[in-house]
């Protein structure tokens, strides 16, 4: 049976799909261009049409054509699926089986809920333009400098100070109360017996506000905010969660920032409405406000897909506020990460002589660059923009790093001069730089800490070597602790200097082919070699044993997956636990698109019964399954770049082949590495 994901895929070509938005030449038998997802000047953008794979040498993305228009038009995979289905002219229902029904149902009313609140938003709109009441209204907006252009713009309205007017005009439309309810425009009233309203039992959510409609990524409404005029409160009152709006995911501008965003590759996020309508008002379009809450999971997902780097614009008063650092871990949290191996030694401590340990480590580091634009103390966005635009473009294109954020947030409130300020500050700030992955970076800032609190940076190394113990927590760590045999070989690979020796051994490059080194055979009680078995053996894992994401999600994400549905399926498990929603919701079915429900099923089967297996049993299972995709996904790569080597050599392409060699060498020696840790896991 073939899935509608192999249809689509057996019936649109990727080099047609590609070649709408990238310029693409043929370069022997791949083609080439310059990649959409970052800026460069020679192309490393290829896509290979016999695997109908794509993949950028620059910034190290890749996939099929299903994340490439997701990638690309910034899609869910849903979205994505509705889109390729029509240009392959199939129909997603007929393939989609058991719940279909109930989308169907879901998304009729999803579209109902739209109607209604582009009915409600131009008459919001309407009254802020013209209605007599909005006099004050548009005194207000005139106050803050927003302009006629963008009250149009960014359809500003107006919610006039009466109990039921809109609701009133809704109604008229042919809506009914109920669709006011569940759509958030208007409350039930209390019915308080004698008094029953001849108006009807329903009255207005928004009553004597400014309102903003809020949409999202692809221009739909999906809700509101609106700002009292007056003393009303609260001062802000954003749309209820509906079917359409979602309180933590919610992103204003994000539908009129999402092309400048690309192309300044960066976000800026700022707080208010008006800070963010402001800041597009006056030229800097690649700004979002994160409205009424921290920044959360949901909002990085989003944005993620946009760029890598996000500018926070922070509240100077709140900044080193625990909302704020929170907001920071979270945005920390939720980037993709790259997972490099790092030989570890006692290399920490410069001037000793490093002592091999006999240890890998796969360290994580964070695939996006999260910085901090500095305003003036007291000073909003808005206020800045229009007092001094050059100053906050400045701003905006100079953030500050976020460890330099945190040195000056850490150390405001301490003498530096006196002893206990200096300890206190060592102890917050040590935490931090142990994150550093990159040692040269790392040590930098120990310097800039030493010279700081004028301490000697060599006590500052001993301690920063203990905070580097407690922090075990990240990435995962294998102890070589096999037996001799397995030892010796292990500590010759991992000579724990700076770098391992088969790092320095450039005839290292030949002897990994695609067909693999010999790794001890799979302890796993499974016969197949196939990759794609064993994406939907590590996804059935993950579908009985939530926890185990925990394990896996430090070692592959889910470009490592092959398949276009066990990738999917594992983004959406990884972001389930993730939110720590530990046992999945009752039915897989309302979270898992209806077309992927065929590759659940596929994949619990392949797992079968594996209850009776111990904890750490699974554990090892999952990750042993986990450096194997990872493994499988190097080795395509290091084909994919074997291959264009080739090429560049036959035409004698000097620039190209040092960039492919040394591109080369970094993915043989991951390749290598994963092979040791998985021999002493073995
Ligand atoms: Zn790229």
């Amino acid at each position: 049976m073939t899935s509608i994901i192999d249809t689509i895929k057996s019936k649109v070509d990727i080099v047609e799909e590609v070649g709408q938005v990238v310029v693409l030449q043929k370069s022997g038998k791949s083609l080439k261009g310059s990649c959409p997802f970052h800026n460069e000047r020679t192309p490393s953008f290829f896509v290979f049409p016999e695997t109908q794979t794509w993949r950028c040498f620059g910034c190290n993305e890749g996939g099929d054509i299903f994340s490439f228009v997701q990638k690309q038009q910034g899609l869910e995979f849903k979205e994505t699926l509705a889109y390729l289905a029509q240009k392959a002219g199939v129909s997603v229902e007929g393939h989609a089986g058991r719940s279909s029904e109930e989308e169907r149902e879901a998304s009729a009313i999803k579209e109902r809920l739209r109607k209604l609140n582009e009915d409600a938003q131009l008459w919001f709109h309407q009254a802020l333009l013209r209605s007599k009441e909005a006099a004050a209204a548009r005194e207000y907006v005139q106050s803050r400098g927003i302009s006629l252009d963008s009250v149009i713009s960014f359809g500003l309205g107006y919610a006039p100070d009466q109990w039921d007017s809109l609701s009133h005009y809704l109604l008229d439309q042919g809506y009914t109360e109920q669709e006011l309810v569940i759509g958030g425009l208007a409350r039930e009233r209390e019915s308080t017996g004698s008094i029953v309203s001849r108006e009807g039992s329903v009255y207005d959510y928004f009553r004597n506000r400014i309102i903003f409609p809020i949409r999202d990524l692809r221009g739909r409404l999906i809700g509101f905010g609106g700002r009292a005029m007056g003393e009303g409160k609260p001062k802000y009152l954003n749309s209820p969660q509906t079917a359409l709006f979602e309180k933590h995911s919610v992103l204003y501008a994000i539908d009129m920032a999402r092309d400048a965003i690309k192309l300044a590759k960066q976000v800026v996020i700022v707080e208010g409405y008006v800070d963010a309508i402001i800041a597009h008002q006056y030229g800097t379009k690649q700004t979002v406000a994160c409205i009424g809450s921290a920044i959360t999971e949901k909002h990085i997902q989003q944005l993620k897909k946009l760029t890598k780097q996000v500018t926070l614009a922070l509240d100077p008063d709140a900044a080193g506020s625990a909302a704020t650092e929170h907001g920071i871990q979270e945005a920390l949290k939720t980037f993709d990460r790259t997972v490099i191996p790092v030989p570890l030694s006692n290399g920490v401590s410069p001037g000793r002589k490093p002592q091999p340990r006999g240890m890998i480590r796969l360290e994580e580091q964070v695939d996006a660059e999260i910085n901090v634009l500095q305003l003036p103390i007291g000073e909003d966005p808005d206020e800045l923009i229009r007092r001094d635009f050059e100053a906050w473009l400045y701003a905006v294109t100079h953030p500050l790093a976020l460890i330099d954020y945190y040195f000056a947030v850490k150390t405001a409130d301490l003498d530096l001069k006196a002893p206990m300020g200096k300890t206190v500050a060592a102890k917050r700030l040590l935490p931090v730089i142990g994150m550093i992955t990159s040692r040269i970076k790392r040590d930098a800032y120990m310097r800039k800490l030493a010279t700081m609190i004028s301490i000697d940076e060599r006590s500052l190394y001993a301690e920063l070597q203990r905070v580097l113990l407690d922090q075990k927590a990240i990435g995962v760590t294998a102890v070589f602790s096999a037996s001799s045999g397995q030892k010796v070989q292990a500590r010759k690979q991992v000579k724990a200097q700076d770098e391992p020796e088969w790092a320095r051994d450039p005839q290292g490059e030949e002897t990994i082919t695609s067909a693999g080194p010999k790794v001890p055979e799979e302890r796993l009680d499974r016969s197949r070699n196939d990759k794609i078995q064993w994406e939907d053996y590590l996804i059935g894992l993950l579908l009985q044993n939530p926890e185990l994401s925990l394990h896996v999600c430090d070692i592959i994400n889910d470009g490592d997956f092959a398949g276009t549905d066990t990738r999917e399926l594992y983004r959406i498990l990884n972001s389930v636990y993730q939110r720590g929603s530990s046992p999945l919701p009752q039915s897989i079915e309302r979270i898992v698109p209806s077309a992927l429900l065929a590759t659940v099923a596929r994949a619990q089967e392949c797992v079968g019964s594996n209850s009776q297996k111990d904890g750490t049993a699974l554990v090892k299972e999952a990750v042993q399954c986990a450096m194997r995709l990872k493994r499988t996904r190097l080795l395509q790569l290091n084909t994919e770049l074997k291959y264009l080597l080739h090429e560049a050599e036959e035409i004698a392409d000097v620039a190209s082949c040092k960039k492919l060699r040394s591109q080369l060498f970094a993915i043989q020696r991951q390749i290598r590495t994963i092979d040791t840790v998985t021999h002493l896991q073995g």
